[in-house]
């Protein structure tokens, strides 16, 4: 049943495609969960990847025609590979469809294309808001049929405004919502969601920052803008931001790991023992400094996606550092876990007097009025400071002052810091791309 919740900013013809694509894509996952859960499927999935995927075709099966593989046979690939020749990992298996081309990136990098077929499709957003309500009791209690499940924020130039039905969630539905695409847009966006009761807010930290601003700006300094659960993705989640964003929604912040190459590949338990890997969605390793492949450490995450089989990826490089392990969790969970997850941002600088820690910089940070900030170690070895102050910040001069003698103190006497002052304005991402704290450049 649909309820009159359902805003009429999707055609009817397209809500009943992508109904009938949810509901194939569904069934095609649960049907491929039981494969996967077979002795032998992984062996089966590479056997499948040599024969029809043209690029495993010419880089493996030629060498090995008589055996079977494993992932040892495969080589490490990344983003370049999709960039430059998406077509050749496309399965040629007439039994696994295309259902969607999701395009991402290409503010700062060449764009990249994943095609997925049904059960890629569900082991996506749908499986993320699926573990979410099979974790979170508060949100679960409050999923009624046909009515809203979430809304997803986001800063990409070419996404509609259009609602899709989750035919997996009581037919409810995620109303995806761009922000920052002009002021009267976005004044009618805050309007939008202070109406509505959201069950779940998905966004990366940098929209949700720009939901709060705008909404205090309308709320005469209240957000009024009430999620049940605000869940994050696509940017790294700091500590401190994470508290700030529970202070100002009033709710839990949980952090997810979703990407057109992963799918959704990792979420976050209420218990906060880091982000469990989605049984049977992927393979990961870590990829170490040497370039040593393993099942738990410190490295690159590397993963081969399994509930995609149109688009597919073996030991696919990731660019996102983690510290993964084997856990078993007060929640009931065991297997592979995302302990801490830097992404693309380093987790300390080298200094003459020894490594300091991101995390430890961020600490000091918070200690101050500050809205943003970011600090390069540059090519020539010195640091770089930009920030920009919060509207809470009455003395500026007084501000900066100390927060760089903060800063020296923690980088040691011997490292140079340029302090650079700028408007938040400055830092707010294009279209697209993600927000940042932390970069080193290379030598
Ligand atoms: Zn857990």
């Amino acid at each position: 049943m649909i309820s009159d919740s359902l805003p009429l900013d999707t055609p009817p013809a397209k809500l009943a495609h992508d109904l009938r694509i949810a509901i194939d894509g569904a069934r095609c996952w649960h049907e491929r969960c039981a494969q996967l859960a077979q002795p032998g499927a992984l062996d089966r999935f590479l056997a499948r990847a040599a024969r029809t995927v043209p690029f495993y075709r010419a880089e493996i099966a030629p060498n090995n025609s008589t055996k079977g593989f494993t992932l040892k046979d495969f080589p490490p690939i990344d983003r370049s590979h999709l960039e430059h020749h998406s077509s050749a990992f496309i399965s040629e298996d007439p039994s696994t469809p295309c259902v969607q081309r999701r395009r991402t990136g290409g503010t700062t990098r060449p764009a990249l294309e994943v095609h997925r077929d049904a059960g890629g499709w569900h082991a996506s957003d749908p499986l993320m808001y699926e573990w979410i309500a099979s974790r979170y009791e508060t949100v679960r209690r409050e999923l009624s049929d046909g009515d809203l499940l979430a809304v997803h924020a986001h800063n990409y130039l070419y996404w509609r405004n259009e609602s899709v039905i989750h035919a997996n969630l009581h037919q409810a539905h995620v109303r995806i919502r761009r922000i920052g695409r002009s002021p009267r847009a976005d004044r009618a966006l805050i309007a939008e969601l202070m109406q509505l009761r959201i069950p779940v807010l998905s966004a990366k930290p940098s929209c949700l920052r720009n939901i709060i601003q705008l909404s205090e700006l309308i709320g005469d300094g209240q957000v009024r803008v009430s999620p049940t659960l605000v869940a994050c993705g696509g940017e790294t989640l700091y500590e401190d931001e994470r508290t700030a964003l529970e202070q100002s929604f009033g709710c839990p912040v949980g952090n997810f790991y979703l990407s057109a190459e992963a799918g959704f590949l990792a979420g976050e338990c209420p218990y906060r023992e880091g982000l469990h890997l989605v049984p049977h969605v992927a393979r990961v390793l870590v990829r170490r400094p040497d370039g040593e492949l393993c099942e738990e450490g410190t490295g690159e995450l590397v993963i081969t996606n399994l509930a995609n089989w149109h688009t597919v990826l073996i030991n696919y490089r990731t660019g996102d550092h983690v510290r993964l392990e084997h856990v078993s969790c007060p929640c009931g969970y065991s297997g592979p876990t995302i302990r801490e997850l830097p992404g693309r941002e380093p987790i300390a600088f080298p200094t003459s007097s020894g490594c300091v820690s991101t995390q430890d910089l961020s600490a000091i940070v918070s200690e101050f009025p500050v809205a943003h900030h970011q600090i390069t170690k540059r090519s020539d070895g010195s640091y770089a400071f930009r920030w920009a102050a919060d509207a809470e910040c009455a003395n500026l001069v007084d501000v900066a002052r100390l927060l760089e003698k903060a800063l020296r103190a923690k980088l040691g006497a011997y490292e140079t810091l340029h302090m650079e002052y700028v408007s938040y304005g400055d830092f707010v991402a294009a279209p697209g791309a993600k927000m940042w704290r932390y970069r080193i450049e290379p030598q």
